[in-house]
């Protein structure tokens, strides 16, 4: 039976070495970090996600500022109030929630935050330093993934790792990261997607799943082998009998891997609270690397 790669208790005690930071950053007489996040429409899920960043933020005695837009908003408007968080000096790192309406090309937003303040890591040029084994803000989902490998002491060297999902956000920059020197890395990686044939191929043959697709309990025990590492990145809703009316679900079926697996993440409390605290692990060094 595998033992569980207790996302909630890591990012607990990062949250505890970044608030006692910054308790002794205002000590010190200094302002403490900013973040700010640009919310546009009316999405739920991207509500709920920008909510709990500024709730994260006064958690850990970080300034926050919630910049909203209508659903209606333009490119224009919108790239003004971008250049306006760049040049503030008070502003430490910001993010823009995805998705944006359609009239506004995601591409041009992205690329016109200044990469030292983007916490979110999107940035081509973060990217890009990322992949050639630079200095960047890594984007918060892989860094948190990374950070719960370290704090477990899971052995990724010469292992193989087979990533399901090549989003820009998750899958692809997971990949990179696995395959990078040092540790957690070095290990040999399969980026697999929704054309791969014969899936089954390469998971039964890895040391370390990580799935991250968002298709409810796709990743079923007899997929694994025996012994394997099985991180969870999937969130989707799932309607059940509930008061709420649904229940959160990973990408895996977690009864039958978790019979086989080594490790395995849960969800929830696996890589979801591990992302929102290095969004804040981001922002503090985005703080110490302008400073002052
Ligand atoms: P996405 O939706 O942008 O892309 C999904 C990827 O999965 C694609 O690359 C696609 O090729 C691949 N895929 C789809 N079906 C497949 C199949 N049958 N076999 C193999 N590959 C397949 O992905 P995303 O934004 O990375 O999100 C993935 C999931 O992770 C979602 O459930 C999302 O909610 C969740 N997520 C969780 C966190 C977190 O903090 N836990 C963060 C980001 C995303």
């Amino acid at each position: 039976m595998a033992q569980i790669l207790d996302g909630l208790k890591i990012s607990g005690e990062i949250k505890l070495e970044i608030k006692t930071e910054v308790e002794k950053i205002i000590a010190s007489g200094k302002r403490p970090p900013h973040l700010a996040a640009i919310l546009v429409g009316e999405n739920g899920a991207s509500k709920a996600y920008v909510n709990s960043k500024v709730k994260d933020c006064a958690e850990l005695g970080f300034k926050s500022s919630l910049i909203k837009f209508p659903e209606t908003a333009s490119e224009t408007e919108l790239l003004e109030k971008i250049g306006e968080l760049n040049r503030n000096p008070e502003i430490d790192g910001f993010i823009v929630q995805l998705p944006l309406p359609k009239q506004i090309d995601q591409e041009k937003i992205i690329m016109a935050i200044d990469p030292k303040k983007d916490v979110d890591g999107f940035h081509p040029e973060n990217f890009g330093k990322m992949a050639l084994e630079m200095e960047a803000f890594l984007p918060a989902t892989p860094f948190g993934i990374l950070t719960l490998l370290e704090r477990y002491h899971i052995s990724t060297e010469g292992k193989h790792c087979v990533v399901i999902g090549r989003s820009r956000i998750v899958g692809k920059p997971m990949s990179i990261l696995m395959s990078r020197k040092g540790f957690p890395g070095n290990s040999t990686v399969t980026l697999t997607h929704s054309h791969t044939e014969h899936l089954e191929k390469y998971t039964q043959d890895a040391d370390i799943v990580i799935t991250a697709l968002g298709n409810p309990y796709f990743l079923k025990g007899e997929m694994i082998k025996t012994g394997a590492v099985v991180i969870d990145v999937g969130i989707s809703r799932v309607a059940d009998d509930s008061e709420k009316g649904y229940r959160l679900a990973g990408d895996v079926d977690f009864e039958s891997c978790a019979e086989k697996a080594s490790w395995i993440t849960p969800v929830p409390g696996g890589v979801g609270p591990m992302t929102r605290a290095m969004l804040m692990k981001n922002t503090l060094l985005a703080y110490h690397s302008e400073k002052r």
